[in-house]
């Protein structure tokens, strides 16, 4: 079996995208994860989650951006897309990546541009969410949310954390005191041992007990999983501690375990898509492949028959 490092390492080698792009059964299974290129073509996914009975969260797909121009080029796409939220009345807020927006840069550029966006969510009374990258930014994104944060309201600007981090425990203290709303995930990178759990089971612990911290706080926060036994856990401290199911929601990424998606729906859970969508969706797919390797030997198999 292919392992999650090696895909992890590859998701960062953008030469392959259009190797790969060639084959049409990576670009069908690409078609499951991404919801395609434009605005438009999010914005009609969006439209199904909402018939169903759940919210989005639109991401512009583009991570790790090298030039000023480029960041200032998504500040114009996120406010295209807040601008089409509220045409069209679809129920969907947004989620930042700050290397997007110019992290890799200069610190100050990035808060400028996810400032402007933020700003722009604030007057339209829509929410934005900053994503957690890799190891190496976590300090820097924190940094500049809480700048964000002490300028705009919590129902305006969240932030992400990972459970697989030794340091996020700490962290959700940390936030919860000024406070803000979190969204919890078990975390997508590579990282080394020193910062991160290696072992599966520490890094689930960690989210349940994370998990249980924030849905006590008395803030509405973000249970972003599709593991069912993390989710169990979740009904099962609300349950116990008379937390009621609309003070907190659960979230899923595009495309992954749909029946489940629909299921919590209908029990009438709150339930988020993260609906990723533009050209740059190669280290994204990646990550989604990585964490679950069977899907790689799905493709290896079918690639070459055209
Ligand atoms: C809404 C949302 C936002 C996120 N934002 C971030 C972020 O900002 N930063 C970050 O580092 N990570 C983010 N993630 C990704 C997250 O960190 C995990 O990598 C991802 O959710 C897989 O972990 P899991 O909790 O589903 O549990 P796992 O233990 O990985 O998976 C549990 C089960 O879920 C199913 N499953 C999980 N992933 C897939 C897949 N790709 N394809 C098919 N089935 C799958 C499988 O049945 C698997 O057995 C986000 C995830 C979600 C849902």
């Amino acid at each position: 079996m292919v392992a999650r490092s090696t895909l992890l390492y590859l998701s960062r080698q953008e030469g392959l995208k259009d190797f790969a792009a060639r084959f049409r059964t990576f670009k069908k299974l690409t078609t499951r994860f991404v919801a395609g290129e434009t605005i438009d073509e999010a914005a009609e996914a969006i439209r199904a989650i909402n018939a169903l009975g759940g919210s989005a969260s639109f991401d512009h797909l583009n991570e790790s951006v090298a030039s000023v121009a480029e960041t200032e080029g998504e500040v114009r796409e996120y406010r295209q897309i807040l601008s089409r939220i509220d045409e069209t009345g679809i129920d969907s807020n947004v989620s930042i990546k700050l290397t997007q927006f110019g992290l890799g840069i200069d610190a100050e550029l990035a808060y400028r541009n996810a400032r402007a966006v933020v700003e722009d969510a604030a007057r339209r009374g829509n929410f934005v969410r900053v994503d957690m990258e890799q190891s190496a930014v976590t300090q820097a994104t924190i940094d500049t949310f809480k700048r964000l944060r002490s300028e705009f309201g919590p129902d305006t600007v969240g932030i992400v954390l990972q459970s697989y981090l030794r340091r996020t425990y700490e962290d959700v203290q940390d936030i919860l005191k000024i406070p803000a709303r979190i969204r919890i995930c078990k975390g997508a990178y590579n990282e080394p041992a020193e910062v991160a759990f290696p072992d599966k089971k520490d890094v689930d612990d960690n989210y349940v007990r994370v998990m249980k911290v924030l849905l006590s706080s008395g803030v509405y926060h973000g249970i972003a999983t599709h593991d069912e036994r993390m989710i169990e856990a979740t009904i099962e401290h609300a349950a116990r501690e008379g937390i009621g199911k609309d003070a907190f929601e659960f979230q899923m990424l595009y495309g992954v375990r749909r029946d489940l998606q629909a299921q919590l729906a209908r029990d009438g859970y709150g339930m988020r898509v993260y609906v990723p969508y533009g050209k740059h969706w190669y280290p994204y797919f990646m990550r989604r492949l990585a964490e679950r390797p069977a899907n790689v030997w799905f493709i290896l198999k079918n690639m070459f028959k055209g």
